[in-house]
């Protein structure tokens, strides 16, 4: 059985499998590159276009194009072209679809077993989407890996073997995040993860667009260029290409043209560098935060430090971390999820034939895998044996009633916090009843939803609710025990008791929002009925 692992990006996705001498291999996309801009093109009601293609016209016909659809995996989010519905996971499928149909003709091999990787910052909903993406797709997802540790397992495959801590730096097209991990021969846990998911190279290349158009506009006072959007498309375009190249050379040169006018504009590195100096400090504060959160977990040495995702090819980048002390490592940056992901399929797809209760692969599973990868059997076993252990990726709360300055106002009160290991299970933390002669008592969870904790309503998304009733009025601040309990796949239940009565709740958090069962059949019926093409 053949698996991929798919890296489905905010701005690039990726493909790989292990290849027929055990290594994991890039599987090229129909124009021949390892990566893929995640930009769907709806060039009429029956074709659509994935890719470079699609993100060349992105700027000159935006309500044909939907790019970044990854910021909007798990939410409720609707977007019409030609008349037909789209949802975030409907046009990730696309991108999915195209990825698995050109991958598959590349190797003459069809792609159905897969492993999607997503940020480790993804909450259960995001998740779920990004497997229902896969689905829509035709796809059938084996699992969903964090990118981290699909970035770790990679390194883990190239570097000696030992007990290693390593920080991942991950600086994609349109987010950022930081990951704390230990591998071992046995395991890759997680110890912490932080990051912003609305940082990355494409706020590079805005700010670099901008300059551009200013420069231009200062040579040219009075021409219409900035509301044209073929001009605008060129400067975008151009400004991505330049700052590529920038991580290379110390000047561009860029010609812009708009009617008659044209203007050669010099961008140095420090140019470059000053205009986006603040983005990089942003990364550069959330890598600070990191190293606190793991210096309380009693982690304060690292034996590496990846960098991962293509805008950490910038300079600068490596430059800010030595300034906080680091000793960064390029570590294949575009194509290290998507290869660690390869080896957590194959991990997988051996643990599928794996006894439910752990216990050994058994030997004709592991040989028969052995031999059609043509691995060492040992390896396989090896591979079949590794753990993943990751964390809560964001805190959850409770909503409580505020009476701090004689105002009453509503917070959330966390009771189990971000990167507390996974299975994880709280101790019950005391809550009191708000009023007088309270009848019954409305539980609310709330999950964080930026990256910083903070107890302000408006930072946090109300996920689930439930209800004790029927009690006997109970005096004012009458105790309640609340405690939280999260699966290894996710899965939340929370558990309330009313102390006096021993009345109790116990919710499961369903998944707001998210598709249906039909649905995703509905949408496979409709991304299936698409041509797609890059
Ligand atoms: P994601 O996973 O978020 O889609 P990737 O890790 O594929 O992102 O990185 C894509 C980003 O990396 C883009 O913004 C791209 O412009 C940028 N990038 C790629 N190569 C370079 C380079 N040599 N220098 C600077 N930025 C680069
Ligand atoms: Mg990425």
């Amino acid at each position: 059985m053949a698996t991929f692992g798919i890296d489905l990006g905010t701005t690039y996705s990726c493909v790989a499998h292990i290849d027929d001498t055990g290594r994991p291999a890039i599987i090229k996309n129909r124009p021949g590159d390892d990566t893929t801009p995640s930009v769907v093109y709806f060039e009429s009601p029956d074709n659509v276009v994935v890719g470079k293609e699609a993100k060349a016209v992105a700027k000159i016909q935006p309500d044909l194009v939907v790019s970044l659809i990854k910021r909007q995996m798990g939410k409720s989010f609707e977007i019409t072209v030609h008349g037909q519905a789209h949802s975030p996971e409907s046009i990730s499928a696309l991108i999915l679809r195209e990825l698995a149909d050109a991958a598959g003709e590349n190797l003459g091999e069809e792609v159905r077993d897969v492993v999607i990787t997503v940020p480790a910052y993804f909450g259960v909903a995001e998740r779920n989407a990004t497997r229902k993406a896969g689905e829509i797709a035709g796809l059938n997802v084996l699992s969903i890996v964090d990118e981290p540790v699909a970035a770790a397992l990679h390194y883990d495959a190239i570097s000696a073997g030992g007990t290693k801590t390593i920080f991942v730096y991950d600086l994609g097209g349109g987010t950022f995040d930081t990951t704390v991990i230990k591998v071992s021969p046995e395991e890759i846990q997680v110890v912490c993860t932080d990051g912003d998911h609305h940082l990355g190279g494409a706020d590079w290349d805005d700010r670099l667009a901008e300059y551009l158009l200013e420069q231009f506009l200062a040579e040219h006072p009075g021409t219409e260029a900035a509301d044209d959007e073929e001009f605008l498309q060129s400067l975008a375009a151009g400004a991505e290409d330049i700052k590529k190249q920038l991580s290379r050379m110390q000047s561009r040169r860029f010609n812009a043209r708009f009617g008659g006018d044209t203007s050669q504009i010099e961008v140095t590195r420090e140019k470059f560098e000053e205009l986006t100096a603040e983005l990089v400090e942003r990364t550069a504060t959330i890598t600070r935060r990191t190293l606190r959160t793991a210096a309380d977990r009693g982690i304060t040495e690292f034996d590496d430090v990846l960098l991962v995702g293509g805008s950490s090819r910038m300079p600068a980048v490596t430059a800010v971390l030595e300034g906080l002390g680091l000793k960064p490592r390029m570590h294949d940056p575009d194509l290290a999820v998507a290869k660690g992901a390869a080896r957590y399929a194959l991990i997988e797809s051996i643990k599928v034939h794996l006894p439910e209760e752990g216990g050994e692969a058994p030997a004709e599973v592991v040989e028969e895998v052995a031999e059609q990868l043509n691995i060492p059997v040992e390896k396989v076993r090896a591979l079949a044996g590794k753990r993943v252990a990751t964390v809560v990726p964001r805190a959850f709360g409770v909503k409580v009633v505020n009476r701090e300055g004689g105002r009453e106002h509503y917070t959330i009160e966390h009771v189990l916090r971000a990167n507390t290991p996974l299975p994880a299970e709280t101790e019950p933390q005391r809550f009191g009843t708000a009023y007088p002669n309270q009848i019954e008592i409305s539980v609310e969870i709330w999950e964080q939803s930026g990256s910083v904790e903070s107890e302000a309503l408006e930072d946090n998304e109300h996920i689930a609710e439930g209800l004790i009733s029927g009690l006997p009025p109970l005096p004012e601040n009458s105790p309640i025990d609340i405690s939280f309990q999260m699966a290894a796949d996710g899965l939340l239940r929370v558990h309330a008791v009313e102390l006096k009565t021993r009345q109790d709740l116990h919710i499961e958090v369903q998944i707001r929002g998210g598709l249906s069962d039909e649905q995703v059949h509905a949408a496979r019926t409709a991304v299936a009925r698409y041509n797609v093409s890059a």
